[in-house]
């Protein structure tokens, strides 16, 4: 580009960070600027298994891969599906040296990246307010203060309640009729083993009907429970989510006939229960091209979260900060990232749909159904046989 153009990023989720730091690598100059106070203000959840073709595909883009590498957790891909009566149906196995999806904390990926950009980057405690386009192509960022800065580009990278949105699609996010509760088991090896036994190095799951208990190991002996479960919005009606003994047993209520042992995720958990109501955005969600604004991420596609959220986040980042360095103009670059990266968000986001409504059918019936398509290890090379007992 002749002249150097003003960026601003909107959210430091990871991708906006994998877009400023692949700009920046690069020597385009970046600002980010996002709501929370500061890295570390809110727990950054839990464990992604970050995909070779999108999300490590990424990674690689921003010279980032060995550090990843090193944090990740390869053994983390081992994968249990059990009914509800705590039978095993099926159990694959990971190598250790298998890094076709290698699981890492999100907290630690957020903070590689943070880490990795030139410090004074991310503008922390600001929140975005709107977007609006301005003539000759520009952007204007309006901050929470009601002052307002332009731009030649602005990133909506604020992931589902995108404050940039607006300026490009009048699309909202809708309630899915799916809900997650989350929980959380600290210490699990030595304060709960019975959870540890379950949940292995990896992931398990018991399904029956339109309900799940997953778990999932992340670092440090840390355990995240998900509750997941069709159903109204509203389905803790009455009670204040806040009461942990009341919530508890509102949840008991729906898993009732279900093992003993998988029942103790619901009773056992450290601390309170996180109400998750899933929230998607209309499929496809597309726009006309406004000049200097665009999206990525959750912004551009939120969809179920069945694997690939955060991993289509990473690729939207570093191919959208590629064409920013490779194309003459903010313009050229926004054709050439939004013509490949729409078409593949409406492919994702229509199989994510699909999952979801195999995995949560609107009948209850008592089957723990998971046709081997859906099985999130069942393209990678050489899968070990099915375990049983
Ligand atoms: C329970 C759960 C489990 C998931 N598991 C997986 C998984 O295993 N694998 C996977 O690939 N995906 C997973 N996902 C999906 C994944 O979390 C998202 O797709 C991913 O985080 C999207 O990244 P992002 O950078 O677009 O947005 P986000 O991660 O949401 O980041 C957005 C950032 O913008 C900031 N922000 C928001 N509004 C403003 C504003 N107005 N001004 C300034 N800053 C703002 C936020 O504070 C945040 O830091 C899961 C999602 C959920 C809910």
């Amino acid at each position: 580009m002749s002249t150097t153009p003003r960026i601003a990023i909107v959210g430091a989720g990871l991708g906006g960070l994998v877009c400023a730091r692949v700009l920046q690598q690069h020597g385009v100059p970046v600002t980010v600027f996002e709501r929370e106070t500061g890295p570390r203000s809110r727990s950054q959840g839990g464990t992604l298994d970050i995909h070779e073709d999108t999300g490590q595909a990424a990674l690689h883009a921003a010279g980032l891969f060995d550090q990843f590498l090193a944090l990740s957790r390869p053994e983390g891909q081992e994968w249990r599906l059990y009914d509800r009566h705590a039978t095993l149906i099926r159990h694959d196995q990971a190598d250790d040296d298998d890094l076709s999806r290698p699981e890492i904390d999100r907290g630690q990926l957020r903070a590689l990246l943070l880490d990795s950009l030139t410090p004074g980057t991310v503008r922390w405690g600001h929140l975005a307010r709107a977007v609006t386009s301005l003539p000759r192509g520009t952007a204007r960022l309006h901050h929470h203060d009601r002052t307002g800065e332009d731009f030649d580009l602005v990133i909506g990278a604020d992931g589902a309640w995108s404050r940039v949105r607006p300026a490009l699609s009048d699309a909202q996010p809708f309630y899915a009729g799916v809900t997650l509760v989350e929980a959380h088991f600290d210490d699990v090896d030595h304060r709960h083993p019975d959870i540890a036994h379950l949940v292995g190095r990896g992931t398990m799951s018991a399904k029956a009907g339109h309900r799940s208990l997953v778990l999932q190991r992340n670092s440090n002996g840390h355990v995240r429970a998900y509750i997941n479960f069709r159903g109204p919005r509203n389905w803790h009606a009455g009670l204040d989510l806040a009461d942990t003994q009341a919530v508890r047993a509102r949840l008991l209520a729906q898993y009732q006939g279900w093992h003993e042992s998988l029942l103790d995720i619901v009773r056992d958990n450290d601390g309170g229960f996180i109400n998750r109501p899933m929230f998607v955005l209309p499929v496809p969600h597309s726009w006309q091209r406004v000049p200097g604004i665009t999206l990525l991420g959750d912004a551009a596609h939120l969809m179920p979260p069945v694997g690939v959220g955060a991993n289509l986040a990473l690729l939207d980042g570093a191919e959208l900060a590629q064409a920013v360095i490779a194309r003459s103009s903010i313009d050229e670059a926004l054709d050439a990232y939004e013509s490949v990266m729409l078409p593949r968000a409406a492919d994702h986001a229509k199989t994510a749909q699909q999952m979801l409504t195999t995995l949560m059918p609107d009948s209850d019936s008592d089957d723990a159904v998971f046709p081997d398509s859906l099985w999130p290890t069942s393209n990678l090379p050489d899968p070990h046989p099915a375990h049983t007992s």
